[in-house]
């Protein structure tokens, strides 16, 4: 049997040495211009291997647990798999999304710090043990809905204190805390969690945070418990000059705190990683208005003047993570007739809802655009998932691609269509 019967049989193109990914949306984009010139999404798979590629190479000692919330498509989430990546799963769907694409129990983690006790039962009855506690209240939960649980203690970091987000992990001292509550109530436990943002640009925050892993290692060995997992989370951009720094930073601490033959497993959440490269979203501009910086002069077209410029997909549909607080990065433009020298203006980008929350960029400078170009952005994620959640719009369909020289490269990694990637087939791009 070829997939699932409720999942979609993806077809990806395979691009040949000479076709870029700019071929492509050139192409979906000349395709679109002559129809109904709707937004769509372009995957770039081989960039998700070729991230896990540089992730082996840079870390190879630190296991990958990808979180499904950063892009629960199942085309990631097949590809991960197959490339033998674990999964961080924030609720009752996501785990059994990635059951269904046959990841073992014990390679998920059930994430979040306070959990529905039903999303605890879920997680019992599939084998799903790995789960992450940082207080008292949870801990009681686990221990009455899930006998078999093995805890890791999610321990707070200083970067968290600096972005007064306090609300995840627990301080060293309330560890020993739960530590022994957990020892009167049966509890395993069995590693230490932290994470530190993106954001945090100080290492140092990794010589702390590994130093107070170390600290709740020696006080769970003194209490009996067997110490094995260190899961360092996420923080990784995406770029390898950042994952280079974390590693220098954290190799010397890991050798000195954790060696090898400590036999602590170190294992990593890295999401933003795996996707920032590997969607692209394409959009038509469908609306224009230009305003002038000074309200009494008539808008006409000067250097203080800004355009206001509507996109046919928004923040209930692909732009949903401005809603959620995330900043949407500024797009390039696709013009056939751009010019090198263009004058860019102060720009501002809507979607089509006509909603004061529709807001995709507040600012940006652009060359003038006209209705009917396209802008195309770096997505990271599909959209598709949560926009799914939230409204009904129509989903810009995605289109998945792969170059021939990663498509090898994979198959060499022992990834094959007939057992790895079940729901994939694969034709070559233009025909
Ligand atoms: C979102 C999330 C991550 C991933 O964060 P990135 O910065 O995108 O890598 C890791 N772990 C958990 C529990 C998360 O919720």
């Amino acid at each position: 049997m070829k997939g699932f019967t409720d999942e979609p049989n993806y077809v990806v193109e395979l691009l040949d040495g000479g076709t870029t990914l700019e071929d492509v949306i050139d192409s979906h984009i000349y395709e679109q211009a002559l129809a109904e010139k709707s937004a769509f999404v372009v995957a770039n798979l081989g960039a998700l291997m070729q991230q896990h590629v540089l992730w082996q190479s840079t870390l190879p000692l630190v296991r990958p647990f990808y979180p499904v919330k950063c892009n629960g498509s199942p085309a990631v989430i097949e590809i991960l798999a197959a490339l033998g990546a674990g999964f961080v799963c924030a609720n009752k769907a996501e785990i059994s999304l990635v059951l269904n694409h046959d990841v073992p129990p014990e390679n998920i983690i059930l994430s979040g710090v306070c959990k529905q006790l039903s999303h605890i039962k879920h997680a019992a009855k599939n084998g799903i043990n790995y789960l992450v506690c940082d207080n008292e209240a949870e801990l009681c939960k686990i221990a009455r809905a899930h006998p078999n649980a093995r805890l890791l203690l999610q321990l707070s970091t200083e970067a968290q204190t600096e972005e007064a987000n306090m609300a995840f992990g627990c301080s060293l001292k309330s560890c020993r805390h739960l530590l022994e509550t957990a020892k009167e109530l049966g509890v395993d436990v069995v590693g230490v969690a932290f994470l530190v943002p993106t954001s945090c640009k100080d290492s140092q925050v990794y010589t702390h945070a590994l130093s107070d892993a170390r600290c709740v290692f020696d006080m769970g060995e003194e209490l009996g418990f067997n110490m094995e997992i260190l899961d360092i989370g996420s923080g990784f951009s995406g770029s390898e000059f950042q994952l280079k720094q974390v590693h220098a930073a954290i190799r010397p601490l890991l050798e000195a705190y954790f060696p090898v033959t400590s036999g602590v497993r170190v294992i990593a959440e890295p999401g933003t990683f795996y996707v920032s490269s590997s969607f692209t979203l394409a959009v038509n501009v469908i609306g224009k208005k230009v305003v002038a910086s000074d309200l009494h002069a008539e808008p006409t077209l000067n250097d203080d003047s800004e355009f206001l410029y509507y996109l046919n997909d928004g923040v209930y549909g692909s732009f949903v993570g401005k809603l959620l607080g995330n900043t949407i990065p500024s797009p390039t433009v696709h013009k056939m007739s751009l010019t090198a020298d263009e004058p860019v203006f102060s720009s501002s980008l809507w979607g089509p809802s006509c909603d004061t929350l529709d807001q995709v960029v507040e600012h940006c400078l652009l060359p003038e655009l006209t209705v009917g170009d396209w802008l195309i952005f770096n997505m990271g994620t599909s959209g598709q998932e949560e926009s799914a959640a939230i409204s009904n719009s129509d989903k810009p369909p995605v289109y998945y691609t792969i170059s021939t020289g990663d498509w090898f490269e994979m198959q060499e990694a022992g990834i094959s269509l007939d057992t790895t990637m079940k729901n994939f087939s694969l034709i070559q791009y233009g025909l």
